[in-house]
């Protein structure tokens, strides 16, 4: 089916001049769901993915799913302060200040091969930080996937790994 069609615009969320892409119909459609989830894995299959990353809060939603499809475990990526032990951060500029995400710090090690999960892909400075934060901790990151592509914003140039996106705006 074509996933665009349960991909929902919404103006002005959650400020004036941003369209939200709602993403949430496509959730509550089981063959969507199904579709979405086996989209985002196929092309990561036999590559050796040890652990799926996948970015707060949306990213939570596919790659336990994600991780699931490729026999490979799931580490959580969250905004500062949340995680309960030793925790590495990486701090990202945006239009206006600065965001940070942070790992567990024994949640990827050096000979681990992740793949990277979010919901979209806008201007790429969160999937950005997740890379260098995975990369840190000595594991290699071996691409990056997301449902949605905002190709306009062009954060795909932001990654020096292989990006797929199921659906491209
Ligand atoms: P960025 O760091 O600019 O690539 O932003 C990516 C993060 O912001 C992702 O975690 C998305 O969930 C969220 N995001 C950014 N822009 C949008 C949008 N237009 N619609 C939905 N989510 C967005």
């Amino acid at each position: 089916m074509d996933l665009s069609t349960l991909i929902r615009d919404v103006p002005d969320f959650p400020k004036p001049g941003i369209v939200f892409k709602d993403i949430t119909p496509a959730l509550r459609d089981p063959s969507a769901l199904a579709q979405a989830i086996a989209e985002l894995s196929a092309p990561w299959s036999g590559r050796g993915i040890t652990a799926v990353v996948g970015i707060e809060a949306r990213g939570f939603i596919f790659a336990p799913a994600v991780a699931l499809e490729l026999g490979a475990g799931f580490v959580p990526a969250r905004k500062p302060g949340k995680l309960p032990w030793t925790a590495v951060r990486q701090a990202y500029g945006l239009e206006y200040g600065t965001d940070a995400i942070e790992m567990h710090i024994d949640a990827v090690r050096p000979g681990d091969r992740i793949l990277m999960i979010d919901d979209v892909l806008a201007t790429g400075g969160t999937a950005n930080a997740a890379v260098t934060l995975i990369r840190r901790q000595g594991a290699t990151v071996v691409g990056c996937g997301f449902l949605v592509e905002l190709g306009f914003l062009n954060g795909r140039q932001k990654l020096d790994v292989p990006v797929q996106a199921v659906l491209k705006y």
